[in-house]
């Protein structure tokens, strides 16, 4: 079948051997972080070609993953996931490369499904039938949906804090669930003797081969996906390697298994280079944040990790922290952090600017990658990729609350014959959004996304001229509670549109915050101060919290 051989690797005391099952440590030294290592005859393999047929899954590239017998796959679809380009938070943000590696379509919902389907296919061939786990919440539920599809007996350890609605998914599946009142790094200690006494066979995350090597497949996907989108890197090399990976980190493993995955495309031809690598983790919990930056090859732990987002609660990250900032070092890359209310934010605005629901910890990456684009660190025609890597349904309810909708009862109109009149002002009232705001802009798309914004932050009516002339008319028509002005237009340009309303003293009053493309002189800016409510800049992110403090301020 596949003239591929595998190999698993000990980067310890270099022992290697055939891979024929997935070893938890070397038969050596005793080493548990083990690799496994491709090669093929003549150092190619059959892909692209021989993918085109294969069916949509991250099997299709079976030729890099550890299992020797495909009948042993557990799968429904895992991986497969759509590359989406994100126009308008790009717009915001002045990336026009920026994609979404669409995650949440797996399914259970994250990530997780690829490690689920691998880890759980590598245990069938090994002959285990029961296993133990311990999860900040997305491994436990994708390791229940394949155990039980496949007849494994699953125990998962898991910590309190997670969501309600989580656990209940997994215990759906017939998994036994153990809650850990403590860290997930206590968690994890507990479920280690568990199975020890048990004599049970324990999962160990970024230490074992078939959750690693799951990872890699969503860098083959974006690096063929990238390829379809640009065209080959080369004549000779097909695919492509984006400039950023960007991915919410807890114990690392994605990361880790996606530079593995780049690797192996270089190594095969089919890809060069590996991206820079953005971990972002909440500042209640960001032990590699803060190593990285204190320049320490090793994370010290987090024990009491402050942060309400579950999913990345690692306090301890151990290897995988060594590992990335090895790589970031050499290639390029970065860990941040960022506030949970950040994450909260990014999260609603994500959804209402490219209809994308994520749970909280996927928001943590877009709050990071905000975060990076305000402090300048990409380039604008740089490819940016951020794993967007779980679905919302679970969210939590701090962040939108119980209270939300509104109630209108019409159960009596059929018989009472409400007029159509009454009917209609009860709507109007059911629009509480707020004001009226004219944006005065000559670039159509920037107009529309500044339109869309507006809308996302609540406001009612967005009114759009596109040059200075017609903008000063619109806003005596419809006495505006703020006018979004640009400076460079044809005709009347942003300065002259200013000198008239000032003049005017029925339009004087009203706030004009100033969108511009350039950097301005002095001169500009003395002409502008006292005038304007605030100076925001075209193409770098229109600060959302600036913008809801304006419209809080101005039109309530
Ligand atoms: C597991 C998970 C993470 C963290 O991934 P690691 O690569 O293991 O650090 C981030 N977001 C979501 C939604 C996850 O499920
Ligand atoms: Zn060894």
């Amino acid at each position: 079948m596949s003239p591929v051989s595998i190999h698993i690797h000990c980067p310890n005391c270099d022992y290697t051997e055939e891979y024929t099952q997935p070893r938890i440590s070397c038969p050596a030294c005793g080493e548990t972080n083990l690799d496994a290592q491709y090669k093929t005859e003549n150092g190619k393999l059959p892909w692209p070609e021989a993918l085109a047929n294969r069916p949509r899954s991250m099997w299709r590239y079976k030729e890099l993953l550890p299992l020797r017998d495909p009948s042993h796959i557990v799968s429904m679809g895992e991986g497969a996931t759509p590359l989406i380009h994100c126009e308008n938070l790009g717009a915001m943000l002045g990336l026009k490369h920026l994609y979404v590696k669409d995650e949440r379509q797996g399914p259970t919902g994250s990530f997780k499904d690829r490690q689920a389907s691998l880890a759980i296919s590598a245990l069938k061939e090994l002959g285990v039938n029961e296993m133990v786990v311990a999860s900040t919440g997305n491994v436990a539920i994708a390791y229940s949906a394949y155990a039980a599809r496949s007849g494994v007996k699953l125990w998962v350890f898991t910590i309190s804090s997670v969501p309600v609605e989580k656990m209940r998914e997994v215990t759906l599946y017939g998994t036994e669930l153990v809650k850990v009142t403590g860290t997930y790094d206590q968690a994890k200690v507990v479920a280690d003797r568990f199975a020890h006494s048990k004599g049970l066979f324990l999962d160990r995350g970024v230490k074992s081969i078939a959750a690693k090597e799951s990872m890699k497949t969503l860098a083959f996907e974006i690096a063929e996906q990238l390829g379809e989108i640009y065209g080959p890197t080369k004549p000779d090399v097909p695919w492509r390697t984006p400039h950023w990976y960007i991915q919410a980190v807890s114990g690392g493993l994605g990361p880790v298994g996606v530079l593995k995955g780049f690797r192996e495309l270089e190594q095969f031809g089919l890809s060069e280079g590996v991206p820079k690598v953005a971990g972002i983790q909440s500042s209640g919990c960001d032990p590699m944040v803060r190593a990285f930056h204190n320049n320490l090859e090793d994370a010290p732990p987090i024990l009491q990790p402050k942060t309400r987002i579950a999913t990345v609660a690692t306090g301890s990250p151990g290897l995988a922290y060594k590992l990335l900032r090895h790589e970031m070092l050499e290639h390029g890359g970065t860990f941040e952090s960022v506030s949970d209310d950040d994450a909260y934010r990014a999260l609603k605005t994500v959804a209402q600017l490219e209809g994308i629901s994520v749970e909280p910890a996927t928001a943590l990456a877009f709050a990071g990658l905000f975060k990076m684009a305000r402090a300048r660190m990409f380039d604008p025609d740089e490819i940016v990729v951020v794993n967007c890597s779980g679905h919302t349904f679970p969210v939590e309810k701090h962040i939108l609350g119980s209270d939300i909708g509104q109630e209108m009862d019409v159960s009596s109109a059929a018989q009472a014959e409400i007029p159509t009149e009454g009917l209609l002002s009860a709507l109007e009232e059911v629009d509480t959004r707020v004001g009226q705001v004219v944006v005065i802009e000559d670039d159509e798309g920037a107009s529309t996304l500044m339109a869309r914004i507006l809308q996302a932050h609540g406001v009612q009516h967005v009114h759009q001229a596109f040059d200075g002339q017609s903008g000063i008319d619109l806003v005596n028509q419809v006495h505006p509670d703020l006018i979004i002005l640009d400076l460079m237009m044809p005709n009347i340009d942003g300065f002259g549109v200013l000198d008239r309303l000032k003049a005017d003293e029925t339009l004087r009053n009203v706030p004009v915050v100033v969108v511009t493309a350039k950097d301005l002189t002095n001169d500009e800016r003395s002409r502008l101060s006292g005038q304007v409510q605030s100076l925001l800049s075209k193409g770098s992110f229109i600060d959302d919290t600036i913008l809801q403090d304006l419209l809080n301020e101005k039109l309530r």
